[in-house]
């Protein structure tokens, strides 16, 4: 493009940044001010500028608008910024976007594919600008963060994934592709909502809603091949963990909720354990919340222990406890549990909440994945910290509304020590004199190195085995001196170099594995992955 249309195309607009050269020789003169200045200046400028909204929803629009006016100039904010601004684009305040998506759209972004298309999705996919796709993100919105339903409005969430994906893990923007599969939603304010973007109707389920699945996924493969990576975000459980084991066998595919999380949770442990001793087998874990998360992160811990202690899976299993909305799952509950749960039904008398689940199992890792806020109370606190010196809470629900404490209440109520992380940001804390600072243990350290693993590789399936490599991974970057400070994550701020040490153990893993296809493997895997990664910075147009 050139000339006024060069200046409504955010992909090649710099706006005031174009130099009088290239004003002179693309037909923009008099379409710009005379002023010329660096994107330097013009990521100060916008900083500025985002700094004077106090309401989190403003921030996010003038991002939102940012990206579709000039598109290196957001992710160049994004990333020389992203401790400030991750906060911004994804949770917490994504989960308000998308709640209030209708009433803020302006622009569309990604692509909706709803039971109308049915039967002409392929063609649906041709309409899409971008022809080289390597990841996909889609999203049903039927459990959008801890929200709920939110239907079509759950493109926030794909969206926001794949602008970290460029931004955190170097993905090109152009390779991305965020998709919201609408089949209706449940939620009847939505469907009350004048504003509402989606179908109006109760969503489609059984073999309505599983065809429909079956002619994208098999039109995603037709247009773009084996390698192209697609990860589910956000399904519900019913339907999420039946997805991804009926499509793993022949697509590449990645759930963050399921696996993303136990990856950087196990990361997160991993690093705990230099601060608390002992081995993974030697702690017990008591889980709030039964669902993806809760059994996906338990899974990847007992596969760890498994293979550190040459324990088959099934024994592993038993160190680790979980609690539902109906209370401990245990041995007499067998028959009426969903079959993700099943693994995790212990011999033990039944328990009806967490508190007395606490007192009963003395667990040693007290971990929340069930999108119900304020759970763990002051009593859950302190039994945690009767039981151990150090406990180690993680209250990972999402966003900050549904965290099961707060930083502030984890610190407080054990006294100063616990080693606490939350899934969306807390600010540091004080109490009795001293500053903790605690960290943010969200899929977000994972999803971008580990994506971008498989596409320098060409891997052609997700294997466990990859997971634990990026846990690892993570868990090598955490610092002595974060360690000193309680943080079990390492800071954002170096995410770019710590996704490529992700990309390249998960590649790494890839080769060992058989399943790369980009031969030969190159010599220096970190060196290769720093090499593939997008650059926002301009480019000068001759
Ligand atoms: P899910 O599959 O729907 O599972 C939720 C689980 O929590 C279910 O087992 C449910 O019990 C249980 N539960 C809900 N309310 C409860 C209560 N008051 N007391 C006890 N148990 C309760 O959801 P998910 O995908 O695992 O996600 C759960 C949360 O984790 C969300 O808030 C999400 O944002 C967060 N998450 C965080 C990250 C991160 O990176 N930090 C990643 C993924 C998810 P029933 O089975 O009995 O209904
Ligand atoms: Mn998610």
């Amino acid at each position: 493009a050139s000339g006024y249309p060069l200046l409504r195309d955010p992909h090649y607009n710099k706006g005031l940044a174009f130099t009088e050269k290239e004003r002179d020789a693309h037909f923009l003169s008099g379409l710009l001010p005379p002023v010329v200045i660096s994107q330097h200046t013009q990521v100060k400028k916008m900083m500025h500028n985002i700094r004077q909204y106090h309401v989190p929803l403003q921030r996010y629009m003038a991002m939102m608008d940012l990206q579709e006016r000039n598109e290196r100039l957001f992710y160049k904010l994004l990333i020389d910024n992203v401790e400030e601004l991750l906060p911004v684009v994804y949770t917490p305040t994504v989960g308000e976007a998308c709640q209030k998506y209708g009433s803020i759209f302006r622009q569309p972004q990604g692509l909706f594919i709803s039971l109308k298309e049915k039967g002409r999705i392929l063609e649906v996919l041709k309409n899409w600008p971008e022809k080289k796709i390597q990841v996909i993100v889609v999203t049903d919105g039927e459990r959008i963060l801890g929200l709920g339903d939110l239907g079509c409005q759950g493109m926030g969430i794909p969206v926001g994934k794949l602008s970290l994906y460029s931004a955190l893990g170097g993905i090109r923007p152009s390779a991305c592709l965020p998709v919201t599969i609408d089949v209706g939603t449940n939620n009847e304010e939505l469907l009350k909502d004048e504003f509402y973007i989606g179908l109006r109707q109760r969503r489609a389920t059984g073999q309505e809603y599983a065809e429909l699945l079956d002619e994208f996924m098999s039109a995603v493969k037709q247009n773009y091949g084996e390698k192209v990576l697609i990860q589910f975000e956000d399904f519900a459980n019913h339907n999420a963990f039946d997805l991804l084991a009926k499509y793993g066998t022949t697509h590449l595919v990645f759930n963050d909720d399921i696996q993303g999380t136990a990856s950087v949770v196990l990361s997160g442990l991993m690093a705990a354990l230099k601060l608390v001793g002992g081995t993974l087998a030697e702690h017990t874990f008591l889980f709030l919340g039964a669902g993806e998360a809760g059994t996906g992160i338990a899974e990847l811990i007992a596969l760890e222990m498994s293979k550190q202690t040459n324990v088959p899976l099934e024994e592993t299993r038993k160190k680790i406890w979980l609690v539902d909305s109906k209370g401990l799952i245990v041995r007499s509950r067998m028959d009426s549990l969903q079959h993700f749960k099943k693994p995790w039904a212990h011999e033990r008398q039944p328990v009806r909440n967490l508190l007395d689940a606490v007192k009963a199992i003395k667990p040693t890792v007290l971990i929340g994945s069930s999108g119900a806020g304020r759970t763990f109370t002051k009593e859950v606190v302190e039994a945690m910290s009767s039981v151990n010196e150090k406990p180690i809470i993680l209250a990972l629900s999402n966003p900050t509304s549904q965290s099961e404490c707060t930083a502030e209440e984890a610190y407080k109520w054990s006294d100063g020590r616990a080693i606490f992380a939350s899934g969306s940001p807390f600010d540091p804390v004080e109490y009795k004199g001293k500053v903790f600072s605690s960290g943010q243990a969200n899929n977000a350290y994972i999803f971008p190195g580990f994506g971008l693993g498989l596409i320098i590789s060409g891997a052609i399936r997700v294997h466990d085995d990859m997971l634990l490599a990026a846990s690892e991974a993570l868990a090598e970057q955490v610092t002595e001196e974060n360690l000193e400070n309680g943080l079990i994550y390492p800071p954002f701020a170096n995410i770019r170099k710590i996704s490529a040490q992700i990309a390249a153990k998960v590649a790494a893993k890839a080769y060992e594995l058989g399943l790369a296809t980009r031969l030969p493997q190159p010599e220096d895997l970190v060196s290769y992955a720093e090499s593939c990664m997008y650059s926002p910075n301009y480019h000068s147009y001759r």
